[in-house]
C-alpha cells in the first residue's frame, strides 16, 4: 500500500501545483450582435487546450435587463479578461473595477473582434482599445501604406469603420520580434473573416504588430496590436467574426499567446507546428 499512497500523494500534489500555476482567466460575454453563444466555447477551447489557463465565463444579463447595473464579476480574482462582449454599458461599479485594475497592471485585457464596437462613450475604454468600430468622428484612423509607413487620418476625415472586404486574407507581421508573434511566419493566410477597416480612436500608446491588406480600402489595416494603459497591458485583434474564423490555427495561436502576454508580459506557449502558411489556411477540425 505504501508506494501507492505516496504515488497518490505525489499525483495530488502535482495536480495542485499545476492548478496553482494556471493563469486565472475570465471571458465576459452575454450581449453581442455576434453569436457569442457559439464563439465563447471556441475561445474557451483554445484557451483550455493551451494548458496555461484556468478559464471561467461571466455572462451578463441580456439586453434591456436592468440587472446589468448589478452585473459585477469579481475581476480581482483574474489575471486577464477576454472580452467577447458588445452590448450595453456596464454599471459604474464594474467600470471602476475594470479601469483601476487594468490601470494598476493587475488585470490584462484581450479584445476580440466586436468587443471593439462596445462602449463608444467610455473614454477609458476607448484609450484601452486604441481604436475600434466607430463613426468617422470617433477618433483618428491608422493605416499603413505599401511602403509600410504609418499614416494617421484625423477624426472627421474619411470613412467610418466597416468591413469593406470579407473573405480569406493575409496577415502580415509588422513586429515579428514581439513575444506574441515571435516564431510565426511573416505572412500567413487567415480563413474567411471580416476584415475591419477604418477603425477609429485615440490611438495612444499603441504598438502595431500585424496588419492585413484590404481589397475594400486598398491599404493595410491594423489587425494585431497592443496598448499600454497606465501599467496595464491590452492585447487587441479585430479578427474572429464567427466560430469558423476562430478555428483558424493562426487566430487560435494569436489569442492564446496574446492572453498569456496580457496576463504576464511574457509568452511561453509555443507556436503550433501546424500553422497557416502564406499560401494555405489551417483550421482546427
Ligand atoms: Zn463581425
Amino acid at each position: 500500500m505504501r508506494p501507492l499512497v505516496s504515488l497518490a500523494v505525489a499525483l495530488a500534489f502535482s495536480f495542485l501545483c499545476q492548478a496553482q500555476d494556471k493563469i486565472p482567466l475570465l471571458i465576459i460575454d452575454g450581449q453581442n450582435n455576434h453569436n457569442w453563444k457559439a464563439t465563447t466555447p471556441v475561445l474557451e477551447g483554445i484557451l483550455k487546450r493551451s494548458g496555461k489557463f484556468s478559464v471561467e465565463v461571466a455572462t451578463s444579463p441580456p439586453k434591456g435587463d436592468k440587472a446589468l447595473a448589478q452585473f459585477r464579476p469579481e475581476l480581482k480574482k483574474y489575471a486577464v479578461v477576454v472580452l467577447n462582449y458588445n452590448g450595453e454599458t456596464w454599471g459604474k461599479d464594474l467600470q471602476k473595477d475594470f479601469e483601476s485594475l487594468v490601470g494598476e497592471g493587475k488585470l490584462g485585457v484581450v479584445v476580440v473582434h466586436a468587443a471593439n464596437n462596445a462602449f463608444g462613450g467610455w473614454n477609458e475604454y476607448n484609450q484601452m482599445i486604441g481604436m475600434g468600430w466607430r463613426g468617422n468622428k470617433g477618433g483618428d484612423r491608422l493605416y499603413l501604406d505599401d511602403a509600410g509607413k504609418q499614416v494617421r487620418v484625423p477624426s472627421g476625415e474619411g470613412d467610418g469603420s466597416g468591413h469593406r472586404y470579407t473573405g480569406e486574407f493575409t496577415v502580415t507581421l509588422r513586429d515579428a520580434e514581439h513575444p506574441v508573434v515571435k516564431g510565426m511566419p511573416a505572412e500567413w493566410l487567415h480563413v474567411k473573416d471580416e476584415l475591419y477597416d477604418n477603425m477609429r480612436g485615440p490611438i495612444k500608446d499603441i504598438h502595431l504588430i500585424g496588419t492585413a491588406y484590404s481589397k475594400g480600402t486598398k491599404v493595410h489595416e491594423p489587425m494585431i496590436w497592443t496598448v499600454s494603459f497606465g501599467k496595464g497591458r491590452i492585447f487587441h485583434t479585430p479578427l474572429g467574426h464567427d466560430a469558423n474564423a476562430m478555428k483558424c490555427l493562426g487566430f487560435a495561436s494569436v489569442i492564446e499567446r496574446g492572453s498569456e502576454w496580457a496576463a504576464t508580459g511574457k509568452v511561453t506557449i509555443p507556436v503550433p507546428a501546424e500553422f497557416p502558411t502564406a499560401k494555405q489556411t489551417k483550421s482546427a477540425p
